[in-house]
């Protein structure tokens, strides 16, 4: 692994990412391994801060994410989008290469979806729920088909699933999403790769 990029601090993300960059440092059988951190500033400072500092020495280079910035590590261009709103917590949409966006845990705002590039290759949506929540930042079913009808990615990929989704099936929500838009939907599962 070449690079680490962490979407917002809240634990059902972050929990691992100390351990992971240092088994990606230490484990790795290259030597002078180098890794890059990208997250957004709370990630990095303050009373939230998750990434500790003895880990941080450990990697190569750190993306302190902004709105509306592109980085830039070996071969992988990360467009950071608009500030999305997340229970306090920062976060923003991600695009990398170009071709592949990240809608990450984030109420669905119309005015932030409409930064997203239009025509990517694939669009990767935290979907939680199946039925929408009042007073809850975080996509359900039916915000997805609103963002992939002013997206209009190629494909997408829903991940990130709450009981009312594993209730109703992740495999049957995917396949009413690309009923109602028709773009090709998949539902995550662990271990999925998936060719570009
Ligand atoms: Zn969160
Ligand atoms: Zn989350």
């Amino acid at each position: 692994m070449d690079i680490f990029i962490l979407s917002h601090i809240h634990l059902d993300h972050s929990a691992d990412i100390n351990t992971m960059i240092e088994s990606a440092k230490v484990g790795s059988k290259e030597k002078n391994k180098e890794i890059a951190i990208g997250a957004p500033e709370d990630a990095f400072h303050g009373s939230s801060k998750v990434l500790l500092d003895f880990i941080l020495k450990k990697t190569e280079k750190q993306f302190i994410f902004k709105e509306d910035s592109s980085y830039i590590w070996k071969d992988i261009k990360i467009d950071v989008l608009r500030k999305h709103t997340h229970h306090g917590a920062i976060t923003y949409g991600l695009v990398f290469n170009e071709k592949i966006a990240y809608h990450p845990c984030a109420k669905f705002e119309p005015d932030i979806v409409k930064h997203y590039p239009k025509n990517i290759d694939l669009l990767i949506l935290n979907t939680t729920f199946y039925r929408k929540r009042e007073n809850i930042d975080h996509l359900c079913k039916d915000d997805v088909i609103e963002i992939l009808n002013i997206v209009k990615p190629k494909r997408a990929i829903i991940t990130h699933f709450a009981l009312d989704m594993l209730e109703a099936g992740p495999e049957n929500v995917a396949k009413e999403i690309e009923e109602k838009t028709y773009i090709q939907t998949m539902a995550a599962f662990d271990g999925a790769k998936i060719l570009l």
